[in-house]
């Protein structure tokens, strides 16, 4: 039996990125073989019974497609099994590569004994190329440790550093602690991060509880992770390597170019940017408009944002009363809701006078809009690209770090439960 991976607690994803990253862009023979993928694909969906498909005709066809097709940059292997460096590059991968661990160190004669590795990187059979860190517990080395090993006592909990920042910020937010969205990105990274308020010994606790063969038995989202004894880079899955805690520029762009538009003279009411369909003309009685005032709020803000666009979707009467509603309220929901979209916290942090946006005062464009906007653009998906990819890997991950946050702080000390942070102002109390 050979080697074998093992991938990030926290996020799923690979140790080895960057090697991934493919040496040139996709010659036009695969990007042409895929698409006569999807023809085909098309074909058979329409023929399910292939009476009236001409198999060789397709084949000839798409060989002479070939003819005249650049074959010279990779060979189909290459390509197959690699990410498109015209989609991330090196660089934007690198991030991956950076291991750190979560221990136990029996041999400490003391308590608590759980450590955090130095940072390093994956290595064979399960073992880890990392310095054992600097806390008073930790081994002279980790020669005898292995990631994820169920035979061991006490295996290690490998993790991008980046991811554990993550988990920390999720923990944060959950405790009541509110992101600083604009100095988290206009900052490094992993220094706006609060440390050393984890209590290492009940996070290896919760690790340990839901340990599976090479990663956590948690949820880590869409798509699905391509695991089998070794990492599967599959074209299309760039999205599981990218950075999710690097300030994208294009992305700050993108969201004002939306925001624009949606207040522009021609955005019309509606929202077609959503995907939400116009049911007006269908519906021709929305129970929804029988229902109190009151009953309605305590619905709406109790509906995660998916369930919420849905509504908006089904029923005109709620589309049009959350269209009209203020600024102040859209903007919480994105704090509850999306929480992990800092550069749209950041953003409406910059809007000057918020008041100015009461949505009542702009019949025919709607904050409602911009939230669904934001919530379908980054939602992690097969195919994503541009500069929302790193967010919605950042989504994902708080995601997966959300499952963990429940079964930590029911096991830390209830005075730890809503430790305020003593750090550089990165997050602040909702009571202060
Ligand atoms: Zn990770």
């Amino acid at each position: 039996m050979g080697s074998w991976d093992y991938y990030c607690a926290l996020c799923g994803s690979t140790f080895q990125g960057e090697r991934f990253v493919s040496r040139k862009p996709r010659t036009a023979r695969y990007l042409w073989r895929k698409q006569r993928e999807a023809d085909f694909d098309a074909l058979v969906a329409a023929d399910p019974l292939n009476g009236r498909i001409d198999f060789r005709r397709f084949n000839e066809e798409t060989a002479a497609g070939e003819d005249n097709l650049d074959n010279e940059s990779l060979s189909s292997q290459d390509e197959d099994d690699t990410y498109d460096c015209s989609i991330i590059s090196k660089e934007d991968a690198t991030w991956s590569n950076n291991l750190q661990c979560l221990g136990v160190n029996s041999d400490y004669p003391f308590r608590s004994n759980a450590f955090l590795s130095d940072i390093g990187c994956d290595d064979e059979f399960g073992a880890v190329s990392a310095e054992p860190g600097s806390d008073s517990s930790a081994p002279d080395d980790l020669d005898d440790y292995k990631a994820y090993d169920q035979n061991e006592n006490y295996p290690l909990f490998p993790f991008h550093p980046k991811c554990f920042q993550l988990l920390q910020q999720t923990v944060a937010f959950q405790r009541g602690f509110q992101i600083k969205a604009k100095s988290l990105l206009d900052g490094d990274w992993e220094l706006n991060v609060p440390g050393g308020d984890f209590d290492k010994d009940v996070l290896y606790r919760v690790f340990r509880n839901l340990q599976s063969d090479a990663q956590l038995d948690i949820s880590y989202g869409e798509p699905e992770l391509p695991h089998d004894q070794y990492w599967l880079a599959n074209p299309g899955e760039e999205l599981f390597i990218a950075d999710p805690g690097k300030r994208n520029p294009h992305a700050m762009n993108a969201i004002d170019d939306m925001w624009r538009e949606i207040h522009s003279p021609k955005s019309g009411l509606e929202p077609d940017i959503t995907g939400i369909c116009n049911l007006n003309l269908k519906l021709m009685d929305d129970p929804f408009a029988h229902f109190p005032l009151e009953l309605l709020l305590i619905i709406i803000s109790a509906l995660q944002p998916r369930s919420l666009l849905n509504l908006m979707q089904a029923s005109p009467h709620i589309r049009r009363g959350l269209s009209r509603t203020s600024f102040s309220y859209w903007k919480r929901r994105f704090e509850t809701d999306l929480p992990w979209f800092y550069e749209v916290h950041s953003f409406l942090q910059g809007i000057p006078s918020p008041a100015s946006f009461d949505a009542r005062e702009l019949p025919g464009k709607s904050l409602s809009h911009f939230f669904a906007w934001a919530y379908h653009t980054t939602t992690p998906r097969w195919g994503l690209h541009g500069p929302f990819m790193g967010i919605a890997n950042r989504r994902r991950i708080w995601e997966a770090c959300n499952q963990l946050v429940g079964p930590y702080l029911a096991l830390v000390k209830p005075e730890d439960r809503n430790t305020e942070v003593e750090e550089d102002g990165q997050f602040h109390s909702d009571k202060s």
